[in-house]
């Protein structure tokens, strides 16, 4: 086929409204992308945690070893962006290449910049309340976001699968485990996008490079990679949460001469099969990388700066009753996600207590009940208390498990639970019983050199045929965000970084009408489930639309005094429970972010209430 044939099969016009519609979804770059998340252990002794040591405090003793802990790490996380020689590490290797078609210079009504979660999401409620001149925008090859980029070995979701993915009534879906693999997970996106009708909307291989608020013409000027420049009366931020990877800066990294990539651009052409293979950090991926790889590769040195909490995960299979009964109950997964998101408790929620989501039972737990109301402190004492214990717990589990004392020791976690990113596994701990996986304590300044044959720590070399770097994503990044052109010329982080982050709900940004932030800085209203967050954001758009349109206005914009105040109010619920957040961890911007720049910290309830009260007395919001 021609090019010109295939660029006028890219982009088609819709014979019913005469709007575009689009193909551009990227073939898939090769069948060696495939694999699994948690297997199901059969082993009791690994899927349960040693009994809670009763009656132990957060005492001045174990506090000054969390502070050690802490203030040896300090300042010893640098990461760079990966730009210049680093770029070649964003590379799409997941898809074939992009499917060629003509720059748009035309109009809709909504842009939105992504194609996760979110977006699919919010294209659901807006094709459902009649909005249908949208469009889409995605640096990726296909939909998925954070499925589409990771995919690596042993990719699962943490929180359980029936409350992850979203509109499983709508599908007919019932997910095959409790916590699904990244894999099924993709899957299942791509099953929305076909159902829904998303893929004739989104224009794949794009990114938006600009967006710029025209105040004469009411609209944004979205200009991308690709040449285009689209007008659009609304736009969205889509763009995710955790989707900029980092690189840690490490001296002479550019000049190892094995394979090296970054856990969420796995390189499935590089066959691990009897490899030395080495992986920086031990964060929420390696967790669930080093237990896979380590049963194909030749040898595996795992890097440590900071050990992860490994919680257990007891994996396990759907049922057949479940899947025979489940898609029969009225709204069984929205029920089911309505209790989880009832759970304020992160390792409670994130654990799903099958019983009380299936609603079997009323409560999850028992409720302690005190003889008087708490105040604030004795609240936060108390529940530093039983933080303290579930972490002696973890501790405990890793002496259980890990036979080398040295190794053990290492693997221990002193911060409060789930200060850094919690992590779930039975399997992780026990791959460093094998012979020929290593753990390489790099505490606490991490790694710091590199060579043409691999890693360099403590005066020993560590000869590596393949470097993975595990090393994470920047937190709420706003690497978007520096695009950004509102009121005045003046761009989103400009104005946040002079500012301070500020918002009104983390949806509205002052000065900047019309757009939406999904899933980003200051959002609520779901705690540890995102894709119930994204859920209440994308009602909340299509609420904010169907204002404007009903009031025959253009714009919504709020005012300076709502956002000062939520951001106030952000600020004092982020102080108000610092103290079990007391560690480095990208959750805090490895302690130097400001108080409520990053997520909400108020609980998924009280954001709620303050969506409501908006919503109700429209003072926040100015539409004209
Ligand atoms: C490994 C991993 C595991 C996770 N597990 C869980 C879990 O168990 N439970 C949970 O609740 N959350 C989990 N998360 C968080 C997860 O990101 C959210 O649950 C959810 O998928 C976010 O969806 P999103 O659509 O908001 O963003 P994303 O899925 O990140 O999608 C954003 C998309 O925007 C695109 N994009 C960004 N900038 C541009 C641009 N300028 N132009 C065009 N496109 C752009 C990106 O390519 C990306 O595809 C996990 C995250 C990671 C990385």
């Amino acid at each position: 086929m021609d090019r010109a044939t295939r660029m006028s099969e890219a982009v088609r016009i819709d014979p019913k409204t005469g709007r575009k519609l689009f193909a551009t979804r990227a073939a898939k770059a090769t069948d060696k992308i495939a694999g699994k998340g948690y297997s199901i252990v059969e082993d009791e002794a690994l899927k349960t945690l040693p009994p809670p040591p009763r009656g132990a405090v957060f005492n001045a003793e174990e506090q000054a070893k969390y502070r050690k802990f802490k203030e040896a790490r300090a300042g010893a996380a640098h990461y760079i962006r990966l730009e210049g020689e680093f770029a070649t590490y964003l590379e799409d290797v997941y898809s074939g290449t992009p499917v060629p078609r003509d720059a748009l210079d035309d109009d809709c009504e909504v842009l939105v910049i992504g194609a996760g979660f979110g977006a699919l999401l919010l294209w659901y409620r807006l094709m459902k309340a009649g909005f249908t001149d949208v469009r889409f925008c995605e640096k990726g090859g296909d939909v998925g976001g954070t499925w589409y980029w990771n995919r690596y070995p042993g990719i699962a979701c943490d929180v359980e699968s029936y409350s992850y993915l979203p509109l499983l009534e709508e599908m007919g879906h019932v997910p095959s485990m409790k916590f699904a693999s990244g894999f099924e997970i993709l899957e299942y996106c791509q099953s929305m996008a076909e159902r829904f009708g998303f893929y004739d909307h989104c224009l794949f291989h794009t990114t938006v490079e600009a967006t710029v608020w025209d105040d004469a013409a009411k609209r944004w000027t979205v200009k991308t990679d690709r040449g285009d420049a689209m007008r659009a009366r609304f736009v969205v931020l889509a763009n995710g949460i955790l989707t900029t990877p980092r690189l840690a800066k490490i001296d002479g990294m550019e000049t190892f001469r094995g394979k090296a990539f970054h856990t969420s651009r796995w390189n499935y052409n590089v066959d691990l099969e009897g490899k030395r293979v080495g992986i920086i950090g031990t964060g929420a991926t390696a967790v669930q990388v080093v237990p896979e790889i380590a049963k194909v590769v030749k040898a595996l040195y795992v890097f440590q700066r900071t050990p992860s909490s490994i919680d257990v995960r007891d994996q396990r299979a759907t049922t057949e009753e479940e899947y025979a009964t489940w898609p029969h109950e009225r709204d069984w997964a929205v029920k089911r996600r309505e209790r989880l998101a009832l759970i304020s408790a992160g390792r409670t929620a994130l654990q799903g207590n099958d019983d009380f989501l299936s609603g079997k039972v009323e409560a999850y737990k028992q409720q302690k009940v005190y003889e008087r109301e708490l105040t604030p402190k004795e609240m936060i004492d108390a529940q530093l208390n039983s933080n303290f214990r579930v972490m002696e717990q973890i501790r405990a589990r890793v002496d259980s498990v890990v036979t080398s004392p040295k190794t053990a020791a290492a693997l221990k976690p002193y911060y409060p639970y789930g200060c850094k990113r919690p992590t779930f596994h039975d399997e992780f701990l026990p791959t460093f019983n094998l012979p020929h996986v290593h753990l390489v304590d790099t505490a606490p300044t991490g790694v710091k050199l590199i060579n043409e044959r691999g890693i360099v720590h403590d005066g020993v070399e560590y000869p590596l045929d393949v470097l993975i770097y595990a090393t994470g994503f920047e937190w709420m990044g706003t690497g978007s965000f520096n695009m950004i052109q509102g009121r005045g010329g003046r761009t989103l982080r400009e104005k946040w970084e002079t500012e301070g982050t500020k918002t009104f709900l983390g949806m509205h940004s002052a000065g900047f009408p019309n757009l939406f932030i999904m899933n980003g800085p200051q959002g609520g209203g779901g705690q540890f489930n995102f894709t119930r967050v994204a859920e209440m954001h994308a009602h909340y758009i299509v609420w904010a639309l169907q204002t404007v349109r009903a009031r025959g206005a253009t714009t919504i914009d709020v005012t300076g005094e709502a956002e000062d105040e939520y951001a106030q109010h952000c600020a004092e619920m982020d102080v108000l429970s610092a103290p079990l957040r007391d560690c480095l961890s990208y959750y805090n911007g490895d302690g130097t972010a400001k108080p409520g720049s990053l997520a909400y910290y108020g609980g998924g309830q009280r954001w709620h209430d303050r969506r409501e009260a908006a919503q109700k007395s429209m003072s926040p919001y100015r539409i004209e």
